[in-house]
């Protein structure tokens, strides 16, 4: 009988969500729930393994690929994979995977979650009443904008913006310009969508929401040039790569009210974040959560687990390589 191959999954998720991997190979299980690895258990675990399921807190580098010679796969765990050294993956001849899948819809929800929450002052609203401020029914209390009929910026629309394409159009009649390289014709011809360069849709948008990878040519796409062409009354949304904005940048954009908010699931130093934005109160900050739904992380383990069992039992290329 054929050796069993070894894996190592670097963060505790329910054993149910890879089962199948179980049956097929011996695992090396990170055991403490809701913890990582240290740099150091990472790299001398993933010795011993012919793949690895990492989370992208990992930095996947060359440096990574020399020490690990039987490695045959990295099955990362996200749909971004700036955290892995392709280049070198490719030089020591090992595959790597992501994970899309139905979790762009909840990345899209997320995204409409903070064009909502801005707009209407969701959480502005939950500190006035935990703070017991409520005394009664003011007509000019904590004002915000209707969404219906404005005009919403999607840079990047692969599955994730154009999934937010739909909601904004069908769900609230927004209309929808989008900057992307490639022309997208299902959006256009399903929901109105049009195609501007970067400027213009940063000129002429009331929302903008950001769904490019990160990539050299996205790094800081988003620069003090950038937000200082788009309207004061605008919103940012950014559920991407927190370098695809320079996050000084939009700190002084948020503090001198040159843009009205933000809502940001990502950040340039993830976790840290730049100097003053936790304290201004027209920006929504969370902690990377935008495809946290059960199903979707559910479904990017098995996504990842199905890549793995590709390369190491059935012997071919993973369904889901990146290049
Ligand atoms: P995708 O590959 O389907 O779409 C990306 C789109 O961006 C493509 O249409 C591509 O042509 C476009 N693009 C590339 N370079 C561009 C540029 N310079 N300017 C404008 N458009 C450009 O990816 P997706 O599944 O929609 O995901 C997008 C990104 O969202 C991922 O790469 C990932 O970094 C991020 N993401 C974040 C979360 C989260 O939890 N916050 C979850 C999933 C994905």
């Amino acid at each position: 009988m054929q050796k069993k191959s070894t894996v190592y999954v670097s963060y505790r998720l329910p054993d149910e969500w890879i089962s199948d991997l179980k049956k097929h190979c011996n695992l090396i299980l990170h055991k403490k729930e809701g913890t990582i690895p240290s740099r150091r258990k990472f790299l001398a675990n993933s010795k011993k393994a012919d793949g690895v399921l990492a989370i992208l807190n990992e930095k996947i580098d060359e440096d990574f690929f020399r020490t690990n010679p039987n490695l045959k796969i990295v099955a990362n765990y996200a749909v971004g994979y700036d955290n892995i050294d392709l280049k070198a993956a490719k030089k020591y001849n090992v595959a790597v995977s992501n994970t899309p899948g139905n979790l762009a819809g909840a990345v899209a929800e997320q995204a409409m979650l903070f064009i909502l929450a801005c707009s209407k002052r969701l959480v502005a609203g939950d500190k006035f009443m935990r703070a017991k401020k409520y005394k009664f029914w003011d007509p000019l209390l904590l004002l915000g904008h209707d969404v219906r009929g404005k005009t919403l910026g999607i840079v990047g629309t692969g599955r994730i913006g154009s999934q937010l394409a739909q909601m904004a159009v069908a769900g609230l009649g927004m209309k929808v310009l989008y900057f992307d390289p490639y022309p997208n014709k299902e959006i256009e011809n399903k929901w109105g969508a049009r195609k501007a360069d970067l400027k213009r849709l940063l000129k002429e948008s009331d929302f903008v929401s950001l769904h490019v990878p990160l990539l050299p040519s996205t790094r800081h796409l988003i620069g003090k040039k950038e937000l200082g062409l788009m309207k004061k009354t605008a919103y940012i949304v950014n559920t991407a790569r927190g370098p695809v904005i320079d996050e000084k940048a939009l700190v002084q954009a948020l503090k001198s009210k040159k843009i009205a908010g933000a809502g940001l699931d990502v950040y340039e130093f993830e976790p840290k974040m730049a100097p003053g934005l936790r304290k201004l109160n027209n920006v929504i900050l969370t902690p990377h959560i935008a495809s946290a739904t059960y199903a979707a992380r559910e479904e990017m383990a098995q996504i990842a687990v199905q890549n793995i069992l590709d390369v190491l039992v059935r012997g071919k290329k993973p369904r889901n390589e990146v290049m």
